[in-house]
Protein backbone atom coordinates (compact mmCIF):
# COMPACT_ATOMS: atom_id res chain seq x y z
CA UNK A 1 0.00 0.00 0.00
CA UNK A 2 1.46 3.40 -0.78
CA UNK A 3 2.80 5.76 1.82
CA UNK A 4 2.56 2.93 4.60
CA UNK A 5 5.43 3.14 5.92
CA UNK A 6 5.95 7.19 5.91
CA UNK A 7 2.35 6.88 7.54
CA UNK A 8 3.17 4.39 10.13
CA UNK A 9 5.93 6.58 10.99
CA UNK A 10 4.32 10.49 11.01
CA UNK A 11 1.56 8.49 12.89
CA UNK A 12 4.11 7.13 15.98
CA UNK A 13 5.62 10.72 15.68
CA UNK A 14 2.42 12.58 16.19
CA UNK A 15 0.92 10.61 18.79
CA UNK A 16 4.09 11.42 20.43
CA UNK A 17 3.41 14.82 20.37
CA UNK A 18 -0.26 14.49 21.33
CA UNK A 19 1.01 12.80 24.04
CA UNK A 20 2.81 15.95 25.51
CA UNK A 21 -0.18 18.51 26.04
CA UNK A 22 1.45 22.12 26.08
CA UNK A 23 4.41 22.16 23.75
CA UNK A 24 7.86 23.37 23.71
CA UNK A 25 10.09 25.05 20.80
CA UNK A 26 11.60 21.73 21.46
CA UNK A 27 9.02 19.51 21.37
CA UNK A 28 8.03 20.89 17.80
CA UNK A 29 12.30 20.48 16.68
CA UNK A 30 11.88 16.63 17.87
CA UNK A 31 8.72 16.11 16.06
CA UNK A 32 10.27 17.81 13.26
CA UNK A 33 13.80 15.65 13.08
CA UNK A 34 11.32 12.54 12.76
CA UNK A 35 9.43 13.98 10.16
CA UNK A 36 12.52 14.36 8.30
CA UNK A 37 13.52 11.46 8.90
CA UNK A 38 10.47 9.68 7.55
CA UNK A 39 10.32 11.55 4.56
CA UNK A 40 13.76 11.01 3.54
CA UNK A 41 12.96 7.50 4.48
CA UNK A 42 10.33 7.20 1.98
CA UNK A 43 12.38 8.96 -0.78
CA UNK A 44 11.49 12.13 -1.21
CA UNK A 45 13.94 14.75 -2.69
CA UNK A 46 16.27 15.69 -0.17
CA UNK A 47 15.80 19.59 -1.37
CA UNK A 48 12.20 18.88 -0.82
CA UNK A 49 12.16 17.58 2.71
CA UNK A 50 14.52 20.25 3.54
CA UNK A 51 12.24 23.38 2.62
CA UNK A 52 8.67 20.94 3.91
CA UNK A 53 10.49 20.67 7.31
CA UNK A 54 11.39 24.43 7.24
CA UNK A 55 8.37 25.66 6.07
CA UNK A 56 6.50 23.46 8.43
CA UNK A 57 8.77 24.22 11.88
CA UNK A 58 8.67 28.12 10.98
CA UNK A 59 4.56 27.94 10.97
CA UNK A 60 4.61 25.55 14.04
CA UNK A 61 6.57 27.53 16.16
CA UNK A 62 5.56 31.39 15.13
CA UNK A 63 1.98 32.22 15.34
CA UNK A 64 1.51 31.79 18.43
CA UNK A 65 0.57 27.99 17.72
CA UNK A 66 2.30 26.83 21.27
CA UNK A 67 -0.14 29.03 23.18
CA UNK A 68 -2.92 26.90 21.78
CA UNK A 69 -5.28 24.57 23.78
CA UNK A 70 -4.56 21.87 21.19
CA UNK A 71 -1.22 22.70 20.37
CA UNK A 72 -0.25 19.27 18.51
CA UNK A 73 -3.67 19.29 16.55
CA UNK A 74 -2.44 22.28 14.92
CA UNK A 75 1.14 21.42 14.18
CA UNK A 76 -0.96 18.07 12.64
CA UNK A 77 -3.12 20.21 10.73
CA UNK A 78 -0.17 22.48 9.26
CA UNK A 79 1.79 19.08 8.28
CA UNK A 80 -1.08 17.83 6.28
CA UNK A 81 -1.79 21.56 4.43
CA UNK A 82 1.74 21.59 3.39
CA UNK A 83 1.74 17.86 2.43
CA UNK A 84 -1.08 18.92 0.15
CA UNK A 85 0.50 22.34 -1.26
CA UNK A 86 3.78 20.29 -1.67
CA UNK A 87 1.70 17.83 -3.99
CA UNK A 88 -0.27 20.79 -6.11
CA UNK A 89 -2.15 22.11 -3.36
CA UNK A 90 -5.60 21.19 -5.42
CA UNK A 91 -6.92 18.69 -8.43
CA UNK A 92 -4.92 19.62 -12.04
CA UNK A 93 -7.39 18.75 -14.65
CA UNK A 94 -6.35 17.83 -18.50
CA UNK A 95 -7.39 20.69 -20.30
CA UNK A 96 -10.26 20.04 -22.78
CA UNK A 97 -10.05 21.90 -26.36
CA UNK A 98 -12.74 24.43 -26.55
CA UNK A 99 -12.46 23.21 -30.32
CA UNK A 100 -12.45 19.22 -30.24
CA UNK A 101 -10.35 17.26 -30.68
CA UNK A 102 -8.61 17.33 -27.76
CA UNK A 103 -5.15 16.27 -28.01
CA UNK A 104 -3.31 14.18 -26.04
CA UNK A 105 -0.10 12.74 -26.45
CA UNK A 106 1.78 10.21 -23.53
CA UNK A 107 5.40 9.60 -23.56
CA UNK A 108 7.67 7.91 -21.55
CA UNK A 109 10.10 5.60 -20.89
CA UNK A 110 9.32 1.69 -22.19
CA UNK A 111 7.69 -0.39 -18.88
CA UNK A 112 6.56 2.81 -17.48
CA UNK A 113 3.11 1.61 -18.78
CA UNK A 114 2.16 4.22 -21.31
CA UNK A 115 0.31 1.88 -23.75
CA UNK A 116 -2.18 0.79 -20.58
CA UNK A 117 -2.48 4.44 -19.68
CA UNK A 118 -3.60 5.41 -22.63
CA UNK A 119 -6.17 2.28 -22.93
CA UNK A 120 -7.48 3.48 -19.55
CA UNK A 121 -7.09 7.46 -20.53
CA UNK A 122 -9.89 6.69 -23.50
CA UNK A 123 -11.57 4.32 -20.65
CA UNK A 124 -11.98 7.29 -18.30
CA UNK A 125 -13.39 9.43 -21.18
CA UNK A 126 -15.44 7.24 -22.90
CA UNK A 127 -17.08 7.04 -19.21
CA UNK A 128 -17.21 11.09 -19.27
CA UNK A 129 -19.69 9.89 -22.82
CA UNK A 130 -16.35 11.46 -24.68
CA UNK A 131 -15.53 9.59 -28.15
CA UNK A 132 -11.83 8.64 -27.74
CA UNK A 133 -9.50 8.04 -30.67
CA UNK A 134 -6.18 5.94 -29.51
CA UNK A 135 -2.86 6.25 -32.45
CA UNK A 136 -0.55 3.69 -32.34
CA UNK A 137 2.51 6.12 -32.71
CA UNK A 138 5.18 3.57 -31.69
CA UNK A 139 6.82 2.40 -34.57
CA UNK A 140 9.28 0.37 -33.53
CA UNK A 141 7.39 -2.16 -31.50
CA UNK A 142 4.59 -3.97 -33.99
CA UNK A 143 3.98 -5.28 -30.34
CA UNK A 144 3.33 -2.43 -28.54
CA UNK A 145 1.00 -1.49 -31.62
CA UNK A 146 -0.96 -4.55 -31.06
CA UNK A 147 -1.23 -4.29 -27.58
CA UNK A 148 -3.20 -0.48 -28.28
CA UNK A 149 -5.17 -2.59 -30.43
CA UNK A 150 -6.04 -5.23 -28.49
CA UNK A 151 -6.74 -2.93 -25.80
CA UNK A 152 -9.23 -0.85 -28.18
CA UNK A 153 -11.06 -4.34 -29.08
CA UNK A 154 -11.62 -4.92 -25.56
CA UNK A 155 -12.86 -1.08 -24.48
CA UNK A 156 -14.71 -1.16 -27.98
CA UNK A 157 -12.57 2.13 -28.42
CA UNK A 158 -11.21 2.34 -32.10
CA UNK A 159 -7.30 2.61 -32.70
CA UNK A 160 -5.46 4.56 -35.39
CA UNK A 161 -2.65 2.32 -36.76
CA UNK A 162 -0.86 2.23 -39.76
CA UNK A 163 1.74 -0.48 -41.57
CA UNK A 164 5.31 -0.45 -40.01
CA UNK A 165 8.12 2.26 -40.80
CA UNK A 166 5.37 4.69 -41.51
CA UNK A 167 6.96 7.89 -39.77
CA UNK A 168 5.30 9.64 -36.98
CA UNK A 169 4.52 12.55 -38.69
CA UNK A 170 2.61 10.95 -41.23
CA UNK A 171 0.86 8.78 -38.60
CA UNK A 172 -0.28 11.45 -36.49
CA UNK A 173 -1.66 13.48 -39.21
CA UNK A 174 -3.67 10.72 -40.78
CA UNK A 175 -4.98 9.86 -37.29
CA UNK A 176 -6.32 14.29 -37.28
CA UNK A 177 -7.91 13.89 -40.43
CA UNK A 178 -9.61 10.22 -39.35
CA UNK A 179 -10.69 12.15 -35.57
CA UNK A 180 -11.88 15.25 -37.60
CA UNK A 181 -13.72 13.11 -39.66
CA UNK A 182 -14.99 10.65 -37.47
CA UNK A 183 -16.08 12.89 -34.92
CA UNK A 184 -13.53 11.49 -32.41
CA UNK A 185 -13.32 14.49 -29.29
CA UNK A 186 -10.02 13.06 -27.97
CA UNK A 187 -6.99 11.69 -29.47
CA UNK A 188 -4.84 10.23 -27.82
CA UNK A 189 -1.46 9.37 -28.87
CA UNK A 190 1.07 6.60 -27.50
CA UNK A 191 4.26 7.43 -28.76
CA UNK A 192 7.44 4.97 -28.58
CA UNK A 193 9.39 4.47 -25.21
CA UNK A 194 12.99 3.88 -25.01
CA UNK A 195 14.92 2.19 -22.35
CA UNK A 196 16.79 5.37 -21.48
CA UNK A 197 16.20 8.93 -22.73
CA UNK A 198 18.11 9.35 -26.04
CA UNK A 199 18.57 12.22 -28.20
CA UNK A 200 16.27 10.66 -30.96
CA UNK A 201 13.93 9.61 -28.55
CA UNK A 202 13.76 13.76 -27.64
CA UNK A 203 13.52 14.41 -31.28
CA UNK A 204 11.11 12.53 -32.72
CA UNK A 205 8.63 13.81 -29.82
CA UNK A 206 9.36 17.18 -30.28
CA UNK A 207 8.30 16.84 -33.81
CA UNK A 208 5.03 15.08 -33.02
CA UNK A 209 4.54 18.20 -30.74
CA UNK A 210 5.49 20.61 -33.47
CA UNK A 211 3.05 19.03 -35.37
CA UNK A 212 0.02 18.23 -33.84
CA UNK A 213 0.46 20.69 -31.06
CA UNK A 214 -1.34 18.94 -28.19
CA UNK A 215 -3.20 20.11 -25.70
CA UNK A 216 -1.58 18.46 -23.38
CA UNK A 217 1.57 16.24 -22.87
CA UNK A 218 1.47 13.67 -20.19
CA UNK A 219 4.44 11.97 -19.14
CA UNK A 220 3.90 8.37 -17.97
CA UNK A 221 6.14 7.16 -15.15
CA UNK A 222 7.00 4.58 -13.25
CA UNK A 223 5.92 5.57 -8.75
CA UNK A 224 7.99 2.20 -8.26
CA UNK A 225 11.38 3.64 -9.47
CA UNK A 226 11.13 6.39 -6.35
CA UNK A 227 13.41 9.56 -7.76
CA UNK A 228 14.51 8.09 -10.81
CA UNK A 229 10.88 9.01 -11.70
CA UNK A 230 11.18 12.31 -10.75
CA UNK A 231 14.73 12.45 -12.60
CA UNK A 232 13.06 11.38 -15.75
CA UNK A 233 10.20 13.61 -15.09
CA UNK A 234 12.76 16.93 -15.23
CA UNK A 235 14.87 15.75 -17.86
CA UNK A 236 11.02 15.13 -20.30
CA UNK A 237 10.02 18.61 -18.70
CA UNK A 238 12.99 20.72 -19.71
CA UNK A 239 13.59 18.87 -23.37
CA UNK A 240 10.01 18.42 -24.21
CA UNK A 241 7.73 21.11 -21.71
CA UNK A 242 5.11 19.04 -20.03
CA UNK A 243 1.58 19.40 -18.96
CA UNK A 244 1.48 17.02 -16.12
CA UNK A 245 2.49 13.77 -15.24
CA UNK A 246 0.62 10.62 -14.85
CA UNK A 247 2.39 8.03 -11.98
CA UNK A 248 1.59 4.91 -12.73
CA UNK A 249 1.80 1.51 -10.40
CA UNK A 250 0.98 3.52 -7.09
CA UNK A 251 -0.45 0.15 -5.88
CA UNK A 252 2.88 -1.35 -5.76
CA UNK A 253 4.53 1.15 -3.96
CA UNK A 254 4.94 1.59 -0.55
CA UNK A 255 6.96 4.38 0.14
CA UNK A 256 5.77 7.37 -2.06
CA UNK A 257 8.50 9.63 -2.52
CA UNK A 258 7.59 9.99 -6.57
CA UNK A 259 4.35 11.50 -5.07
CA UNK A 260 5.68 13.57 -3.25
CA UNK A 261 8.49 15.26 -5.11
CA UNK A 262 7.14 15.70 -8.58
CA UNK A 263 5.50 18.35 -8.41
CA UNK A 264 7.70 20.24 -6.35
CA UNK A 265 10.71 19.29 -7.96
CA UNK A 266 9.54 20.10 -11.69
CA UNK A 267 6.77 22.18 -11.31
CA UNK A 268 5.17 19.62 -13.11
CA UNK A 269 1.19 18.78 -11.45
CA UNK A 270 0.63 14.71 -11.10
CA UNK A 271 -3.01 14.85 -13.02
CA UNK A 272 -4.00 10.76 -12.63
CA UNK A 273 -2.57 8.26 -10.68
CA UNK A 274 -2.47 4.16 -11.92
CA UNK A 275 -3.70 1.98 -9.20
CA UNK A 276 -3.39 -1.68 -10.81
CA UNK A 277 -3.43 -3.40 -14.14
CA UNK A 278 -6.50 -3.51 -14.54
CA UNK A 279 -8.10 -0.85 -16.88
CA UNK A 280 -10.64 0.57 -14.84
CA UNK A 281 -7.10 1.38 -12.24
CA UNK A 282 -6.79 5.15 -13.88
CA UNK A 283 -7.85 7.76 -10.67
CA UNK A 284 -7.45 11.40 -11.00
CA UNK A 285 -5.07 12.71 -7.86
CA UNK A 286 -6.09 14.80 -5.50
CA UNK A 287 -3.30 16.14 -3.61
CA UNK A 288 -5.66 16.55 -0.01
CA UNK A 289 -6.86 13.26 -0.02
CA UNK A 290 -2.97 11.80 -0.54
CA UNK A 291 -1.95 13.87 2.52
CA UNK A 292 -4.73 12.87 4.38
CA UNK A 293 -4.28 9.00 3.70
CA UNK A 294 -0.77 9.88 5.02
CA UNK A 295 -1.86 11.30 7.79
CA UNK A 296 -4.69 8.48 8.55
P1 LIG B 1 4.79 0.90 -21.87
O1 LIG B 1 6.01 0.18 -22.36
O2 LIG B 1 5.15 2.18 -21.19
O3 LIG B 1 3.74 1.08 -22.91
O4 LIG B 1 4.19 -0.01 -20.70
P2 LIG B 1 2.91 -0.95 -20.66
O5 LIG B 1 1.67 -0.16 -20.78
O6 LIG B 1 3.11 -2.08 -21.61
O7 LIG B 1 2.97 -1.47 -19.14
C1 LIG B 1 4.05 -2.22 -18.63
C2 LIG B 1 3.53 -3.13 -17.50
O8 LIG B 1 3.11 -2.33 -16.39
C3 LIG B 1 2.33 -3.96 -17.89
O9 LIG B 1 2.48 -5.24 -17.37
C4 LIG B 1 1.16 -3.23 -17.23
O10 LIG B 1 0.10 -4.10 -16.90
C5 LIG B 1 1.82 -2.70 -15.98
N1 LIG B 1 1.13 -1.51 -15.43
C6 LIG B 1 0.83 -0.35 -16.06
N2 LIG B 1 0.23 0.52 -15.21
C7 LIG B 1 0.14 -0.11 -14.01
C8 LIG B 1 -0.37 0.27 -12.72
O11 LIG B 1 -0.87 1.37 -12.47
N3 LIG B 1 -0.27 -0.67 -11.72
C9 LIG B 1 0.29 -1.90 -11.93
N4 LIG B 1 0.36 -2.73 -10.89
N5 LIG B 1 0.79 -2.27 -13.12
C10 LIG B 1 0.71 -1.41 -14.15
Amino acid sequence: MIFEGLADRLQETFKKLRGHGKLTEADVNEAMREVRMALLEADVNFKVVKEFVAKVKERAIGQDVLETLTPAQVVIKIVNEELTALMGGTQSRIMIASKPPTVIMLVGLQGAGKTTSAGKLGLAMKKQGKRPLLVAADIYRPAAIKQLQVLGEQLNIPVFAMPEGTDVVTITEKAMEQANSHINDIVIIDTAGRLHINEELMQELKSIKQHVKPHEILLVVDAMTGQDAVNVAESFNADLGLDGVILTKLDGDARGGAALSVKAVTGCPIKFVGMGEKLEALEPFYPDRMASRILG
